[in-house]
């Protein structure tokens, strides 16, 4: 595994974020409408990530957006015939939209809003690793910058990684695979691929415990433990169902089981008990614990800076937009494309 030994990055980057202010209950519902003003006006339309604020998920569905994972938002924005799009999420989110979606004007609520696998991805370094392992064929997921994903023969999602790289090693070809570690170790073990791995990783799914898990589930005997693979081994080996944030929001929609506990942001809940229904009861998997640092307690620290206002300042300032060069953007788009290619073929079988 490469090494990126100084994460000094990331919490400096932590340490200089600025949320917005709660609003009260009457703000919420005048923002709210501003928005839906705006969206119309603008003739524009809103994506947003399962991770985001429940309040920008509703609003995003109410106004005829979407609610989704990355690979979703990306596939919903390039379909929709909106010249301008909304994307509350974070910025490679943004940045997928724009390289897929070159003719469209992308909008981000906040343009800071990052995440811990993009930042500990540096783009040189990064060059520098795939420049000393040429033979090998190098997969990226899609938390990773557009200047990453340039130098990827290959981008994944989380819910299409496992078959890719399952083919990959069908056709005997070697893996480099950034930036997740966890959900790289996850892939390498389930596929016996020959993979060198990144080291980075996500700052929410590093969180939780296996330990924690397995008391919560002394207490809810009959729950079924949910897993994103960003998690660590420990964690996913106490899983009951591993997945991508649309695997698991399917598994708790389709098992019988009352409770569930689910290690991954807890924003997810919200699209979760829509479709799972009102009487399954959703736990929050455990971050406590010895070794914890709650550096974000289930919850992304970039995904909450996406807000009512930001979107508003969006839609009425132009901030916030997405900008990729044309040259990064027509050599970034070849692996998304490759990705997009290859999950229609696996609909279409
Ligand atoms: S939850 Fe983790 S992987 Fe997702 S954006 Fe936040 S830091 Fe990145």
């Amino acid at each position: 595994m490469t090494q990126v030994q100084d994460r000094r990055f990331v919490r400096d980057h932590l340490a200089g974020l600025q949320p917005r202010p709660d609003c009260s209950p009457d703000e919420t519902e005048s923002l709210k409408a501003r928005v839906r003003e705006l969206l119309a006006e603008k003739n524009a339309v809103m994506l947003a990530h399962y991770y985001t604020d429940p309040v920008l998920q509703a609003l995003a569905e109410e106004t005829g957006g979407c609610v989704a994972d990355s690979l979703e938002m990306a596939r919903f924005g390039a379909a929709h015939p909106a010249q301008t799009m909304v994307v509350a999420g974070v910025r490679f989110m943004g940045e997928t939209a724009s390289i897929l979606s070159p003719e469209k004007t992308i909008l981000m609520p906040d343009l800071e809003a990052t995440c811990s696998l993009d930042l500990g991805c540096p783009e040189d370094e990064f060059a520098e690793f795939c420049d000393a392992h040429p033979d090998r064929t190098v997969v990226v997921y899609a938390n990773t910058s557009a200047a990453v994903k340039a130098r990827a023969d290959w981008v994944v999602t989380s819910s299409c990684a496992l078959d890719i790289v399952d083919e990959l090693t069908a056709n005997d070809e070697k893996i480099i695979w950034a930036p997740d570690k966890y959900l790289g170790s996850y892939i390498q073990k389930q596929t016996g691929a020959d993979m060198l791995l990144w080291d980075s990783a996500c700052i929410v799914h590093e969180e939780f415990k296996a330990k924690g898990v397995l008391d919560l589930k002394k207490v809810y005997p009959d729950a079924a433990v949910l897993v994103h693979p960003e998690s660590p081994d420990a964690v996913v080996e106490v899983a009951d169902v591993v997945g991508s944030t649309s695997q698991l929001i399917k598994a708790a929609a389709s098992m019988s089981n009352k409770h569930y506990i689910v290690a991954t942001d807890k924003a997810i809940f919200y699209k979760m008990q829509q479709l799972a229904g009102p009487d399954k009861v959703l736990l929050e998997a455990p971050t406590g614990g010895s070794g914890a640092t709650c550096r974000s307690c289930a919850h992304c620290p970039w995904m909450a800076l996406n807000s009512l206002q930001g979107v508003i300042d969006a839609l009425e300032k132009g901030s916030g937009r997405v900008q990729v060069s044309d040259e990064l953007r027509i050599e970034a788009a070849k692996p998304l494309q490759r990705m997009l290619d290859f999950t229609a073929r696996m609909a279409a079988a």
